[in-house]
């Protein structure tokens, strides 16, 4: 007898923990089983039944290429055939590097990693041994992986799960950790003024996309660089979502503020493990081996990852001049899509940044977590079902960002707005 999505669940759950390996592939909060996948393709994925769904998850990011590229495809199956790692330094890694920093001139000098996670606990470590300082801050609803550090009052399945901060961090670790509201300058003043010499990094997502997509407004960021300039703060761009998204380059590129830490992840991998840190060069040289704060990976930098992400920056590289088609179809989906919410009388508030989107179920305006927290989640969970019975693949939460790649064509779009028409008539 053929499986049906709910036998694969069932038997995952008995053997994985909640039948998932990252919490956010849960259907928690919007209720039934996760889809699980067979495969994707360019804007397309497909479920273990062959459903076709226009993906706008796009792996929570990275596939900005769109599923399965043939460049990116064949350049790692030829790479496969040569040894998947070697604990042994390659030139590939040489080569992401030089790429990195040339698309991202802040990054000087740089450390690869597998995840964005280890990317971020570094740049901690890192910032922490270079001023001595113990403290540092965040802000309310960003997500930077889950080093103990940094999962306080965090984004992404935090929020989505309700979970406040987690047992397991010890709190004379939380005590270290301050956050604050996202866009807010005097919470931020405020802050500097009281410990500006305790800390020792402030990191932030230069444009939020795990409490939903929350834009910078204007003079945060700008602040924020003026301020932990002042008293010596490294100021850590996590850019694990926004790096290659909205150019060739981070978001620092287009805003032109230089953070004295980046990190990278998702994009930088074309779907593979992948994450980096890099840096001012005074700062990465404290790490080891040059320096002495420790930090180590038998698998970062790993061959078929620097093989996939130097395929895939490669290709965007040839696409800066694509990016503001990939914006303007990302921008008529969320207009069309509004006007459709407006003819039926529902709220939705959209917060929409290039090529990532959020549709908020309330009024709005969105601009911090407290703002994205008032959303009618339970409509939403309604919308999300009706999406994918017709036929388009949404993040199971309202807390997500979702993403455009290069391969969502016109009609990917209007079949989109088309499914979200037929979804709001039975809402
Ligand atoms: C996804 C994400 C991370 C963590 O990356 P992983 O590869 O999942 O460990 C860190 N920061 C941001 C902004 C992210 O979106």
């Amino acid at each position: 007898m053929k499986k049906s999505n709910s036998d694969y669940f069932a038997e995952a759950s008995q053997a994985i923990v909640g039948g998932v390996n990252s919490p956010v592939r849960a259907w928690k909060s919007v209720g039934g089983n996760p889809v699980f996948v067979r495969r994707a393709k360019g804007s397309k994925i497909y479920d273990v039944s062959g459903k076709e769904y226009i993906d706008y998850v796009l792996s929570w990011g990275p596939m900005i290429l769109g599923h399965a590229h043939s460049k990116v495809t064949t350049a790692v199956c030829n790479k496969a055939k040569e040894g998947a790692s070697f604990g042994a330094p390659t030139h590939a890694e040489t080569q992401m590097a030089k790429l990195i920093s040339e698309a991202i001139p802040s990054m000087e000098l740089l450390r690869m990693t597998s995840s964005g996670t280890e990317a971020t606990m570094t740049a901690i470590r890192l910032a922490r041994g270079f001023t001595g300082r113990d403290m540092i801050a965040k802000f309310d609803g960003c997500y930077h992986g889950h080093a103990d550090s940094l999962l306080i009052k965090a984004g992404s399945g935090v929020v989505t799960l309700g979970i406040p901060g987690s047992p397991g961090i010890p709190a004379e670790l939380a005590r270290l950790t301050l956050s604050l509201p996202y866009n807010d300058i005097d919470a931020l003043q405020k802050a500097t003024d009281r410990y500006g010499s305790r800390l020792a990094a402030i990191i932030v997502e230069p444009v939020a996309g795990n409490m939903g997509v929350v834009p910078p407004q204007k003079g945060f960021l700008e602040k924020l660089r003026e301020l932990t300039a002042k008293n010596g703060i490294v100021l850590i761009f996590d850019e694990v979502i926004t790096g290659f998204r909205f150019t060739f380059g981070g978001y620092q590129n287009l805003i032109g503020i230089k953070p004295d830490l980046t990190c990278l992840g998702k994009i930088i991998g074309g779907g593979m493990p992948v994450g980096a840190v890099g840096g001012k060069r005074e700062i990465m040289e404290k790490l080891a081996p040059t320096g002495d704060v420790y930090q180590a990976g038998t698998l970062s930098g790993n061959p078929l990852a620097m093989c996939a992400g130097l395929a895939t920056l490669n290709i965007i590289k040839t696409k800066i001049n694509s990016f503001s088609a990939l914006d303007d179809k990302t921008n008529r989906l969320c207009t069309e899509i509004k006007g459709l919410f407006s003819t039926k009388g529902i709220a939705v508030c959209i917060n929409c940044v290039h090529s990532m989107f959020t549709m908020f179920f309330q009024q709005g305006p969105v601009y911090d977590l407290n703002t994205a927290r008032k959303s009618d989640t339970v409509m939403f969970a309604r919308f999300f079902h009706g999406m994918l019975k017709n036929g388009i693949w949404l993040a199971p939460s309202q807390f997500e960002a979702g993403f455009l790649s290069f391969a969502h064509t016109k009609k990917d779009i209007d079949k989109t707005i088309d499914a979200c028409s037929k979804t709001l008539k039975n809402l």
